[in-house]
């Protein structure tokens, strides 16, 4: 059933039909609670609030299907924009970009020199960029264009999904460039990644507690608070300096769980997303975690005293997953 769930979603967040119909009926289905706002405007706020907290953020301006130059050139100016916010209003923010959306799919070439715009402009008010990692088909290209980076930047990095094969071997060779450790997101081959989540689990820690034991900056990305104690204990046992590491999560998500590491002392960093193109990713953390359906149920339906304030919602809401569940039924 879980995993039935998870397939129905993912494909949901892979249909170009529902994500640009999404962009049309606006910030809906509850995708404000994992999604700050579709401007920068509410971006930025949602960032000074957790700044206020004493919790920096990563900022990730949304955007999937990109098909076009000037799609691409549009999402460029985006991130320049939001730098020079970050920089003008000194807000404690880096940027993750996302390849694709810079060109990946168009031409190399041309994402390539997007991407030194954006850590050019970034170098020069020593904010950090990490380009988040993709799909597998993704995979090479987005080391290709690190690496070239890398030449001429120190102020960008990228994501280790813990659930390829071939992490370990990636994260040893950059193993002095800043780094987020995740499990992995996408719907990958058995021939490329681990399956089960025990086996994704135990590489995640085992890669986790090799970099903490490395001089470069990493970022440790995961909900899961039995992964997380068990960092907490290694930290302690191995004598490891704390500015040398972050917590991260997802923004909307165990935010009591945020509020206490930073409480603990830990440096906490909460990946922000925004944007009119919501629809992808809010189906991937749906696919993730489909409790998390409950929680946007919760949220619409209950007051905090748990009366039902909104009826019409429920039927609502069961006629969109009927319509959903069959736009999926004839795309298969
Ligand atoms: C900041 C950040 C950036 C990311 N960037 C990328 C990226 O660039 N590329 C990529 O492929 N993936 C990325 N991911 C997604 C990542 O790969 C995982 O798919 C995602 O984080 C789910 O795995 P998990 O470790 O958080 O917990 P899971 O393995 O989903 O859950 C493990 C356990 O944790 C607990 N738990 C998890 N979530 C909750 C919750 N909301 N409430 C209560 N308990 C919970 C439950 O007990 C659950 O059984 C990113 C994730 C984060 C947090």
């Amino acid at each position: 059933m879980a995993n039935l769930a998870k397939n129905f979603f993912m494909a949901l967040s892979n249909n170009r039909f529902l994500n640009e119909s999404a962009q049309k009926w606006g910030f809906r289905l509850g995708a404000e609670q994992f999604v700050a706002g579709t401007d920068i405007e509410s971006a930025l706020e949602t960032v000074k609030q957790l700044n206020a907290l004493g919790i920096s953020a990563t900022v990730d301006h949304l955007g999937e299907f990109v098909t076009d130059k000037q799609q691409s050139i549009e999402a460029k100016e985006n991130i320049l924009t939001l730098i020079n916010r970050i920089h003008e209003e000194q807000i404690d923010s880096h940027i993750s970009v996302k390849l694709t959306q810079l060109g990946l799919d168009i031409d190399e070439q041309f994402c390539l020199e997007n991407m030194r715009e954006i850590a050019g402009l970034a170098k020069r008010y020593d904010i950090f960029i990490n380009i988040d990692m993709e799909d597998y088909a993704h995979y090479e290209a987005t080391l290709r264009i690190l690496k070239k980076l890398l030449e001429d930047y120190d102020n960008v990095g990228t994501v280790i999904q813990a659930y390829l094969y071939r992490a370990e071997a990636d994260m040893d060779e950059l193993s002095d460039v800043r780094l987020r450790i995740v499990k992995g997101a996408y719907k990958e081959s058995e021939e490329v990644a681990y399956q089960t989540k025990e086996k994704i689990d135990e590489n995640f820690l085992k890669l986790v507690k090799k970099r903490l034991k490395g001089d470069a900056f990493t970022s440790i990305a995961t909900h899961d608070h039995r992964i997380i104690d068990e960092v907490k204990r290694f930290v302690e046992e191995e004598n490891i300096d704390r500015t040398n590491f972050e917590f991260q999560m997802l923004y909307g998500f165990r935010t009591e769980l945020q509020k206490q590491l930073v409480d603990e002392g830990y440096q906490f960093c909460t990946y922000v997303p925004f944007g009119q193109d919501w629809f992808g990713y809010f189906m991937r953390r749906l696919a993730e975690r489909p409790q998390n359906i409950q929680l946007i149920v919760k949220d619409k339906l209950y007051t905090k005293d748990n009366k039902l304030k909104r009826k019409p919602l429920v039927v609502g809401s069961a006629a969109l997953a009927a319509l959903l569940f069959m736009v999926w039924r004839r795309n298969k």
